[in-house]
């Protein structure tokens, strides 16, 4: 036993690997693994029959279960109890321009640990790809979600524009628009002048609720996509700091401030 697992052990926590299996539990279950989470249980984390391993599928809250069967082609589970009930996470939702893949990458995955409800790749007037995988969305989602010890997974949404999704926004959700621009034409970004206020003020100020964070894409926001945001009611231009941030950096960035100013780090 590794000593990071035998401290978990010695503080009561369970060091059994987790998955994600979308299908009903109830006690006694027999259920099959995939060939993928077959590898990860038995190579990956070198389980074997009898080994406990703890399971989840966005509904049920945790469940414990044993290896019934550790066939290396398709391994097969037996429910035991649930262990924790079902719990969520705060109504977050991220708005992003996707970027290059690895990036993007990045950032569903970082999106899923930082507790995001629903991720919704949005296409802006410089966004650099509209390319998406909303299966390798999902599985990157599955992974991270395994890992983070959350109890569902993020819903992600089919790629739509950015101005059909404001068209049809509901505006009892509040949307943190990450702009780092001033208004300033021929200053470099834009200056001071126009600056959004920085974001931790801004969330202060507003009520609890529903809430979105929308981050830009490499080439940042057109200024009419700027001058739009800026004028609906629903939305609330916010600044993280007075560097320009890389797309991926500012979704990590502005998440960890919502969830600490707003969310479930308070
Ligand atoms: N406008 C720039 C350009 O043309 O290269 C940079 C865009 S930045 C790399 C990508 C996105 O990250 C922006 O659209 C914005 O949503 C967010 N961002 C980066 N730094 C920021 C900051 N300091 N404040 C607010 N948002 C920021």
């Amino acid at each position: 036993m590794t000593a990071r697992r035998s401290d978990a052990k010695a503080m009561g926590m369970s060091t059994d690997p987790r998955l994600f299996l979308d299908c009903p539990f109830a006690p006694e279950a027999r259920l099959p693994l995939s060939r993928e989470d077959t590898h990860y249980v038995l190579n990956v984390m070198r389980r074997a029959e009898g080994d406990g391993v703890r399971v989840f599928n966005g509904r049920d809250g945790e469940w414990s279960a044993r290896i019934a069967d550790a066939h290396r082609k398709g391994a097969i589970l037996e429910l035991v109890a649930q262990t924790r009930p079902q719990t969520g996470v705060p109504d977050l939702w991220l708005l992003f321009a996707p970027v290059k893949r690895q990036k993007t990458d990045l950032i569903v995955e970082k999106a899923t640990e930082l507790g995001v409800r629903e991720i919704h790749p949005v296409t802006t007037r410089r966004t650099q790809s509209d390319r998406i995988k909303p299966e390798r969305f999902h599985l990157l989602a599955k992974e991270a979600a395994e890992q983070t010890e959350r109890l569902d997974l993020p819903a992600i949404a089919p790629i739509e524009r950015l101005e059909r999704v404001l068209d049809g926004w509901d505006p009892a959700r509040l949307l943190y628009y990450c702009d780092e621009a001033g208004d300033e034409a021929d200053a470099a970004w834009g200056g001071q002048a126009g600056r959004a206020a920085p974001m931790l003020d801004v969330l202060r100020a507003d009520p609890a609720g529903p809430a979105a964070l929308l981050i830009g894409p490499e080439g940042g926001f057109s200024p009419e996509e700027r001058s739009r945001m800026r004028q609906l009611d629903f939305v609330r231009a916010v600044s993280l700091g007075p560097r320009i941030l890389r797309a991926e950096t500012a979704v990590i960035a502005a998440l960890a401030l919502w969830q600490a100013g707003r969310g479930d780090w308070a």
